[in-house]
């Protein structure tokens, strides 16, 4: 590496040190200090020298150091102001390769993203967000428009275990079917919060999703998200009296689902031909109104 390069940088807690900077708790800011850590989930990222690597919250910028390290061609997106003159300063020592945006990643318009990106270029997403972000965050971009090739972030345990869960497990829920159902999902690491600075009150793991190329469309998602909304809610009644709302007993036949089943019992090919179900019924009830305003 040449002078002023990457591996020139101070330590990251010097850099925080410099810079004033500490961990804002109410922003649920944990910050992974430790590069042999942050340099295993860089790896577990995959090949990273093709396209574009999206950071989400990168803060103090210990896994963006990671990733450029690996080669990554990085694009953050940190919403704490505070952190932009020390990224502004690994950016510097990137060379070319950080780009960072001053942004809310939960708002930010992927639209315009994918197409200030090359078309084509593969686009993958790495994170360690707080606990709130990640899960709302995972599920806009697995169904919106950039189609990452791969999504590796970190969750707290107990949700990245709802992330993955089977069919039947406790764990086994809605989250599991709305992002089983875009993508293939699995825990490649786990770290204990004495991993983080300040470390957190639980565990945290780190799931690796690769979306589907055949992913359900927004509107089956859409109806995916309120049958599973209806069906976990009451999760001890059969489908027939969880679904009601929904058409109950006749949905479930339109399905070719046994209404007498709970919600655990229905993996996520099931629940696939429930929301499919329920969107035929929605159509041919508008179809139907549409025929009673014409007469
Ligand atoms: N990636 C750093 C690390 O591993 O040390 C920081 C992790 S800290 C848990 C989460 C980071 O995400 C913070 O820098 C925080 O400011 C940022 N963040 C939180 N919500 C965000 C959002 N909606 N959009 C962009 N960044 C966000």
């Amino acid at each position: 590496m040449t002078p002023g390069g990457l591996d020139a940088l101070p330590p990251l807690r010097e850099s925080l040190a410099e810079h004033g900077l500490w961990a804002n708790k109410g922003l649920g800011q944990h910050f992974l200090l430790d590069l042999n850590i942050t340099r295993k989930i860089a790896r577990l990222a995959g090949d990273l020298s093709r396209g574009v690597t999206i950071e989400v919250g990168p803060g103090p910028g210990g896994l963006t150091r990671a990733l450029l390290e690996a080669g990554a061609q990085v694009l953050a997106i940190e919403k704490d102001a505070r952190f932009l003159p020390l990224l502004a300063q690994l950016a510097e020592a990137a060379k070319g390769r950080l780009t960072v945006i001053h942004d809310d990643a939960l708002q930010s318009d992927e639209t315009a993203l994918s197409r200030a990106l090359a078309p084509g270029e593969p686009v993958r997403v790495v994170a360690n967000l707080p606990y709130n972000v990640g899960t709302p965050l995972l599920i806009k971009w697995l169904s919106g428009p950039l189609r990452p090739e791969s999504l590796t972030l970190m969750f707290q345990k107990e949700v990245a275990q709802r992330i993955v869960a089977d069919t039947g497990a406790e764990a086994y829920g809605r989250l599991a079917v709305i992002c089983q159902a875009l993508a293939q999902a699995e825990i490649v690491m786990d770290l204990p919060a004495r991993a983080f600075t300040p470390p957190p009150k639980v565990a945290s793991a780190v799931v690796r999703l690769t979306p589907k190329a055949d992913r359900p469309s927004e509107a089956t998602v859409k109806a995916l998200e309120a049958v599973t909304r209806e069906a976990f809610g009451q999760r001890r009644k059969m489908l027939k009296s969880s679904l009601k709302a929904l058409g109950g007993a006749t949905l479930c036949e339109a399905a070719g689902i046994d209404a007498e089943l709970r919600a655990e019992a229905i993996d996520v090919a099931g629940f696939i031909q429930l929301a499919q179900a329920a969107l035929d019924q929605a159509a041919r009830s508008a179809a139907a109104a549409g025929v009673a305003k014409m007469s």
